[in-house]
């Protein structure tokens, strides 16, 4: 099964084989539990302000920038832009909600799976569209040695969020990748979306509440219910992708 998904993906990219070298991770969904926290910030902080975001739709906005996913939710309730100033303040708000929860822990088998991809000898990368400036110590605090502080994007490198293919194009221009030398790991649609518009063969994990077709329709090759499920599978993925 894993085998048709990869023949898919080099028959619909024109690649002879993927040469594997780097696995790029998402982080929030991926390798953090942290969407449960930022659903409840913004469905709280929206209904604040009168507008309606539900925490199930938050898992489809999720990778989008601030900015954009309340401009979506005003334009839908009153049929116009939010003027940069009520964004400002939305964003602040939820950034503030967030924050009132204890630090997300890792999802359960990231930890798992990195090692084994570690010692493979495949490099580890970093793609988010967060920019809180507590994930660096973040991540090394909790991924220890890793990943590389100079191979990793984030919200600072990029100038559209995902689903744009940018961040992943970016992703391979810092690890000097073609295409078919990496794989992406991401847990929502619109992260899909980009690894996919990138040219990647992208892996969804689906660690959220959303329904796992939606992952599927957003071009992900292949799925998988939970990350734990992800680590014990690894080696017959690794099997057919060589
Ligand atoms: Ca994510």
């Amino acid at each position: 099964m894993f085998q048709e998904a990869v023949t898919r993906y080099l028959q619909a990219h024109g690649y002879p084989q993927i040469q594997l070298k780097a696995v790029l991770f998402d982080m929030d969904g991926v390798l953090f539990n942290s969407m449960p926290y930022h659903a409840d910030a913004w469905h709280k902080v929206m209904e604040h302000h009168g507008l309606h975001l539900s925490r199930e739709e938050a898992y489809l906005h999720e990778g989008r920038t601030g900015a954009s996913t309340i401009n979506i939710v005003y334009q839908r309730q009153y049929g116009k832009d939010a003027t940069p100033e009520m964004i400002q303040s939305i964003y602040a708000e939820k950034s503030a909600e967030f924050n009132t929860h204890p630090e997300p822990e890792r999802i359960s088998g990231a930890w798992e799976v990195l090692q084994k991809i570690k010692a493979e000898g495949l490099t580890p990368m970093v793609v988010t569209g967060s920019g809180q400036h507590s994930l660096l110590d973040r991540l090394s605090h909790n991924f220890p040695g890793i990943f590389h502080r100079n191979l990793m994007v984030t919200a600072f490198d990029v100038k559209y969020g995902k689903p744009h293919p940018e961040p992943y194009l970016m992703a391979l221009q810092k690890g000097r990748l073609q295409p078919n030398e990496a794989i992406v790991i991401e847990n929502a649609p619109l992260g899909v979306q980009a690894g996919a518009a990138a040219g990647l063969f992208t892996v969804a994990v689906n660690t959220g509440p959303i329904d796992g077709q939606v992952l599927l329709d957003a071009g992900a090759n292949i799925l998988f219910p939970s990350m734990q499920d992800f680590c014990s599978h690894w080696e017959d993925l690794r099997k057919a992708l060589e």
